[in-house]
């Protein structure tokens, strides 16, 4: 498992908006992929490789567009105060009991500085009872530079950003990210294109046209997918994403939307998207064919790109590959090594077969 560029890949910063960096490394790393590498208006990486499998006739082959988003939930800086304290406003769905104490990096063009976050109110030693059970909102929080007010103001201005600072961990079998959602997906897409140049014979090949999307805005509600998908105009989707793993203390089993270690997961439904029964189908079976440890999942809530494609420029047949992850949309979220290389394994295996 190529752990190297999973953990460069989860320590760039990038929010809705502000993918760029990310999309510099994987425009690097993916050099001599592809046939055609385009930039769309919205910032998205549009990576195309022709079928390189002949089959009957001059039919034009269908394609396939798999799309793995950039962005990772973060912020915009919305003020700057009289005493250089930063002010912000969320970009993506944060849970505010996870931001209590935590480090940040705000990015800006005169450089990238390292702050500390929490919410205006006292501390333990002199609040009131009712002072510690309250759950500010986003708009509470503020971030401290440690810098005097004058630098602060000289360094940082409005829609300066600004993500989770906090170095990826990489435990034996588990690695933990701010940002496995959804650089994950990302590092899944580039090894499985590479899976399939390695291989030899009929594996080596494709009989479609494969678009690999590296789309922007996903956690703002699939802005860079919709766009990508409509330019594309594909016959088939794939979104390429997290999904729950709430095998923890806390939540009752029949809620626990996958199982880590269990294998890749295939999404038949969320709140975007209910995917392509036959699509579905089809993709257990090429994992039970190449035995890559797979289970179905449903996600009551929370969507991906899948469902941005579906509905794009005269529909397409669409479905998503995820892996289980514990504590989504925090620092500490955390996928088993087995169940990304699994999704690889599908998701080369299934391009292989598709025609
Ligand atoms: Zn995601």
């Amino acid at each position: 498992m190529n752990i190297d560029l999973l953990k460069r890949l989860c320590e760039i910063p990038g929010i809705p908006g502000r993918e760029e960096r990310v999309r510099e490394v994987i425009e690097t790393e993916i050099d001599g992929l592809f046939d055609e590498v385009e930039v769309d208006p919205l910032g998205s990486l549009l990576c195309r490789r022709k079928a390189t499998r002949k089959g009957r006739g001059r039919k034009a082959k269908p394609t396939v567009l798999v799309a793995a988003h950039m962005d990772e939930i973060g912020f915009y800086v919305r003020h700057v105060d009289d005493n250089g304290f930063l002010w912000v406003n969320p970009a993506g769905g944060f849970d505010t009991r996870n931001l209590f104490s935590r480090r940040v990096l705000v990015c800006t063009s005169s450089g990238d500085f390292v702050g500390v976050m929490n919410p205006g109110g006292k501390p333990i030693h002199i609040s009131s009872p009712e002072d510690r059970n309250k759950v500010p909102t986003a708009s509470e929080f503020f971030i401290d530079l440690g810098m005097p007010a004058a630098k602060v103001k000289k360094a940082v201005q409005i829609g300066d950003f600004v993500v989770m600072h906090e170095p990826f961990l990489d435990q034996p079998e588990t690695v933990v990210s701010k940002a496995i959602d959804n650089r994950f997906a990302c590092w899944t897409a580039i090894e499985a294109i590479r899976k399939i140049d390695r291989a030899r014979g009929a594996a080596g090949t494709h009989g479609v046209d494969i678009v690999i999307a590296f789309t922007v805005q996903e956690e703002v509600g699939l802005r860079g997918a919709a766009v990508a998908a409509n330019r594309i105009g594909a016959d088939y989707g794939i979104g390429l994403d997290v999904t729950l793993a709430c095998d923890t203390p806390g939540v009752p089993d029949t809620e626990r939307v996958t199982r880590q270690g269990d294998g890749t997961a295939i999404l038949v439904q969320d709140s975007s998207m209910i995917a392509d029964h036959g699509l579905v189908d089809e993709l257990c079976s090429v994992a039970r064919k190449h035995r890559i440890p797979h289970q179905r999942c449903i996600l009551p809530r929370g969507g991906q790109d899948g469902g941005a494609i579906q509905r794009a420029g005269s529909g397409a047949r669409c479905a998503a590959l995820t892996a289980g992850t514990r504590y989504i949309h925090t620092v500490t979220e955390s996928m088993k090594k087995t169940d990304a290389t699994a999704t690889v394994d599908l998701l080369a295996a299934w391009l292989v077969q598709a025609k």
